[in-house]
């Protein structure tokens, strides 16, 4: 069988993935620090103000410059949306379909290109970066199918002889206008491209507004959008601040509906901010978690082990899927906790583009003194260090945002850094006397997003039956919390982790 990448399978990929890799980081490192507009209205737009976009694993390195974005761009943008969104709306839903598929061939086509600018951008290791964009064109496929195989949402329905008349009746899928999408730096690529995959296909125009830290991949993607041929106006890209730019995107009455992607206080404040019209419009929120994974006495200790250290410091820590929670049954905890601190020392941890390297750093200085903050709270309320708990100095680790993978021990559940999302490589582990504890621990949570379990068959069972999460795993040693796929794992989240069963890569995406 050819080799598929996607979350689970990136442990092991074929020799080719490395070569294409390692020759695509050696062309891009020649043609670093170019300058790139926003693109609005199907022309590069440029403004007064710039910055320069640093790598954070070394700070020196200058990636591209950037166009420093403000309110007057946002209306452009809109206006531009509200331009085109009549005349894509009245494409056939066919064409709308090949566009999409299109541009997901084309972000295919250019993998190991825009892999390589995510490793140097975001700092994620090679394969989860080279996931990522995989993951893009997959969420844009299945979109695209989903649209197919539901002939376009458009469906006869029955006749109801109680109405009294003979009446034909259609259930049609309509867009809503101009749709924003706000994404977060840590999937750069699948939360800006997953969404802008089932609102096009749909039919509406869309307004990008990408995380300040990943700009720069964001418009690569949104060129692979552009190449594909959308006509002007049905994507705008835009880059600058969220407090300013981003804001006025969400203020504007001129926006009909919205996904954000991103960290639950500005999530919540632009939902409150949404409602700013006078009438409700539409808002997909995928905010942050915190993610229990639950040991049973049953379990498989080496699948557990090598699952939870793959979710606690994939990507540093800092998915919003990340293990940050580990309850284990008392009979288990020692041997667990052994393995879990002999696997994270042998963790690589370096240049996100080397072979080799497991963990690269974390995003911006605010992460880097976010975990030193967290340590320090850590020490004083009496948890115990099993692993990390410091930053790495010395060569390369002075250029860059490096943290070492740090298992907690001891915290007091009462501690409230184990309800607090952190989103650094730190996650805290606690002894349960059984799974009724720790089913109670696991769901005394604002979030609701993934959870992992590893246990029998029948505990399985009451785990999925009792657990408060949008997406739930159980024994996999691929990954305790993460590792969803469009069509395989749909993604979805509950309480503060969202606010619909929309979940992406699932059945009911296109039809927000
Ligand atoms: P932030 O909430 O800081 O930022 C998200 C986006 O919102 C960025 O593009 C940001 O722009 C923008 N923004 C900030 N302020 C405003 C505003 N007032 N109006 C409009 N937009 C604004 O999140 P992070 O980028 O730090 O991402 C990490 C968070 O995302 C974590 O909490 C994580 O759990 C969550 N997340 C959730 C996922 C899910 O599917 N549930 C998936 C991935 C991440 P700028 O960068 O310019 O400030």
């Amino acid at each position: 069988m050819a080799f598929k990448l996607t979350y689970a399978t990136m442990f092991n990929p074929p020799e080719e993935l490395h070569k294409g890799f390692d020759k695509a980081v050696a062309n891009l490192k020649q043609n670093l620090g170019q300058e790139y507009g926003m693109i609005i209205d199907g022309r590069d737009v440029f403004a007064d103000e710039k910055w320069d976009d640093h790598s954070p694993f070394n700070t020196d390195c200058v990636l591209a410059r950037m166009q420093k974005g403000n309110a007057s761009h946002a209306q452009q943008a809109i206006a531009a949306a509200r331009k085109a969104a009549p005349k894509w709306s009245h494409t056939p839903w066919q064409e709308r379909v090949k566009l999409v598929r299109k541009a997901a061939s084309l972000i295919e086509k250019r993998i190991f290109e825009l892999g390589a600018a995510m490793a140097l951008e975001v700092g994620k290791n090679r394969m989860e970066s080279l996931g990522d964009v995989q993951e893009t064109a997959d969420l844009m496929y299945y979109s695209a199918l989903m649209m197919e195989q539901n002939k376009g949402f458009i469906k006869e329905m029955g006749r109801d002889p109680l109405v009294g008349y003979d009446a034909t009746n259609f259930s049609v899928l309509r867009p809503y206008g101009v749709w924003l999408v706000v994404s977060p730096f840590n999937f750069p690529f699948a939360l800006t491209g997953g969404p802008p995959g089932g609102v096009l296909v749909a039919g509406n125009a869309v307004v990008i507004k990408p995380a300040t830290d990943t700009a720069w991949i964001v418009r690569l993607y949104a060129e692979c959008l552009r190449d594909a041929g959308f006509p002007d106006g049905v994507v705008n890209f835009v880059t600058g601040p969220g407090s300013t730019l981003g804001q006025a995107l969400v203020d504007s009455p001129e926006v009909d509906g919205a996904t954000f992607t991103g960290s639950f206080d500005v999530g919540m404040k632009m939902y409150r901010d949404f409602a700013g019209r006078n009438y409700v419009r539409p808002v997909v929120l995928e905010l942050g978690g915190k993610n229990p994974a639950i040991v049973s006495r049953n379990a498989n200790l080496a699948d557990a082990a090598t699952g939870i250290v793959r979710s606690a410091f994939g990507l540093q820590g800092q998915k919003c899927s990340a293990a940050s929670r580990v309850l284990v049954e008392e009979p288990v905890y020692d041997e667990l906790v052994g393995r879990l601190k002999e696997m994270t020392e042998k963790m690589a941890i370096g240049d996100p583009t080397e072979r080799a390297t497991y963990l690269g750093p974390v995003i911006n200085q605010n992460s880097y003194n976010d975990f030193k903050n967290f340590t320090e709270e850590i020490n004083q309320g009496g948890g115990r260090f099993l692993t990390g708990g410091h930053v790495k100095t010395g060569g390369l680790f002075d250029k860059g945002y490096y943290r070492e993978p740090t298992f907690v021990t001891d915290l007091p559940f009462e501690h409230r850094l184990w309800k607090h999302e952190m989103f650094v490589p730190i996650t805290t582990i606690g002894k349960v006397n059984n799974l009724d504890q720790a089913m109670e621990i696991a769901n005394s949570v604002n979030y609701g997003l993934a959870a992992g379990f590893y246990g029998s068959l029948a505990e399985t069972n009451w785990f999925f039956d009792r657990i408060e999460a949008g997406v739930t795993y159980a024994n996999r040693p691929q990954g305790a919390t993460t590792g969803a796929w469009a069509g395989v794992q749909p993604f979805g989240r509950w309480k503060g982790s969202g606010d619909s069963g929309k979940n992406g890569g699932g059945l009911y995406y296109v039809q927000l």
